[in-house]
């Protein structure tokens, strides 16, 4: 059973140190080539910790740890045995869940009600899920024999630090195989948090390595000649360089990379669940979704009803402090970020598209953006193109199922896709002709363990979750 304790929620329940080294066979370590970095919480700009920065020599030492663990211990070791330790790393993630979720808004800017309901059971949800598999692998689609495929280099973003951790860690372990993760450098508290679990969890020295840093360091990882598999969670640019920097050698690859998910809602859909599916699928997470619903496509005749019920929805937003049990929309992740988001919103208005926000009073400190609505938008409009991945939702209209495939299709990514109907006929029939990896059908933004997810054309290849998680690391 699921039960998480309610707010209240605060900064009291954490104990950040000043300063993190470097999480490389079963200890923290200094790092020997690269200089400490900060983390800043969002909300308040406050530096909550020094990092260590992992250059190449520390990457090193932490895939020759993970190596010898493999070869050692983790590989030869029963299924059941390693099952143990999964299990046993979910409960840990259950009892420290209030501590996590807490950390887990100040370090990434998310609001408590997300990180406490959603991110932290999902990600002990999945261990759970994982810790299931690994004495059942000649079920996982891999051949009678599967076997792991030794030391995988695991990079993954700032916007789920935990619960992407948790869907890189969890099936690989289960699955036999070691790992060297890294955090994105604005979110590693969690991941440190984590080293720390493995350690109470007596996971055996060098089964999980955690190397902070940025580009650099990632770099390090994905171009060692030791690392078998490259799991990679971010931006189709970063993506498609670690497709080129692995290009001709043997190592596996999946990537889980952006998205510009169309939200397509009919004249007779259930009009509250929409404008709620529509709210939940652009703000959740303030819009930090890779399949985030950004481009909100409606048919001509309910628009005027659509977008009056969703300004009204939009008004009763609050933004404000992570940790209040209160806020919808928390802070944007970084500086750097925030620009993105206004930039791409300038261009929208530049463009000739309508913008509008609620009113609402954004705190001095820290990195904010209000919940933002395009109306008037075309497909040759930027908004309506490029990931934002931020709170701002583009409009387009159709009259025709046609045109609303015709519109949702076009895109270079193929990630995720909604289908707001009350016509089941109409969902089937949409959902073949929907270029995306995964399709929700009145709802939006649904995860669960055992559903595979990820996308096609540049969202990436590869799927996480479910077996075919697994799958993709076990040899065939
Ligand atoms: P990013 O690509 O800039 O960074 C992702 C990670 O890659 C970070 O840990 C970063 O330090 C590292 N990195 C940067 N340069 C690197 C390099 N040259 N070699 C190796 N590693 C490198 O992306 P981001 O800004 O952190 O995350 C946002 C992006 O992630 C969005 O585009 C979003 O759609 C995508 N995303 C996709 C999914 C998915 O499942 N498909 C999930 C979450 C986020």
């Amino acid at each position: 059973r699921f039960e998480y304790a309610p707010a209240p929620e605060s900064r009291a329940i954490v104990d950040i140190k000043s300063s993190y080294g470097l999480f490389i066979n079963g200890g923290f370590v200094e790092a020997t080539d690269g200089k400490p970095f900060k983390t800043v919480s969002p909300s308040s700009e406050e530096v909550l910790a020094e990092v260590s920065e992992a250059g190449p020599a520390d990457v090193d030492r932490a895939v020759r740890a993970a190596r010898k663990a493999f070869d050692k211990v983790w590989a030869p070791m029963a299924g059941r045995d390693r099952a143990k330790y999964l299990f046993r790393i979910a409960r840990l993630i259950q009892e420290r869940s209030r501590e996590l979720a807490v950390l887990e808004s100040l370090d990434n800017g998310k609001p408590i009600r997300e990180s406490r309901d959603v991110d932290i059971p999902l990600v002990a949800a999945h261990f759970f899920y994982y810790a299931g598999w690994a004495d059942k692998l000649e079920y996982a689609g891999a051949g009678e024999d599967p076997q792991p495929l030794g030391v995988a280099g695991q990079i993954i973003p700032w916007n789920f630090p935990m619960l992407m951790l948790a869907w890189k860690i969890a099936p690989a372990l289960a699955a036999g195989n070691t790992v060297v993760l890294k955090p994105a450098e604005t979110t590693p508290l969690t991941a440190l948090a984590f080293a720390e679990i493995c350690q109470q969890a007596d996971l055996p020295p060098g089964v999980v390595n955690i190397v902070t840093g940025a580009g650099r360091t990632g770099q390090a990882l994905v171009e060692h000649p030791d690392v078998d598999k490259v799991a990679f969670t971010g931006s189709t640019e970063v993506g498609r360089a670690i497709a080129k920097a692995v290009a001709g050698s043997d190592k596996k690859v999946t990537l889980e990379l952006g998205g510009k998910a169309a939200n397509i809602v009919f004249e007779d859909a259930p009009i509250d669940q929409t404008i709620e599916g529509i709210v939940n699928g652009i703000f959740f997470n303030q819009g930090h979704v890779c399949c985030a619903g950004s481009r909100l496509l409606v048919q001509e005749s309910v628009y005027d009803e659509v977008l009056a019920r969703l300004k009204r929805r939009m008004s009763t937003l609050r933004v404000g402090d992570p940790l209040d049990k209160n806020t919808d929309i928390g802070a944007i992740n970084s500086s750097a970020q925030l620009a993105k988001i206004r930039e791409l919103s300038q261009i929208g208005e530049d463009e000739g598209a309508e913008r509008w926000s609620p009113e609402c009073e954004l705190p001095a400190e820290g990195y904010w953006f209000p919940p933002t609505v395009f109306t008037g938008v075309s497909q040759a409009h930027r908004i309506a193109r490029e990931e934002i991945f931020g709170p701002v939702l583009s409009v387009l209209t159709f009259r025709t199922p046609a045109e609303a495939v015709e519109k949702a299709n076009n895109t270079p990514f193929g990630l995720s896709a909604g289908i707001w109907t009350d016509k089941g006929s109409r969902i089937l029939w949409m959902a073949n002709q929907l270029r995306a990896g995964v399709v929700w059908a009145n709802t939006f933004n649904r995860f669960d363990p055992t559903s595979p997810f990820g996308g096609y054309k540049e969202s990436g290849y590869g799927r996480e979750g479910g077996r075919h998680g697994l799958e993709a690391y076990l040899a065939h």
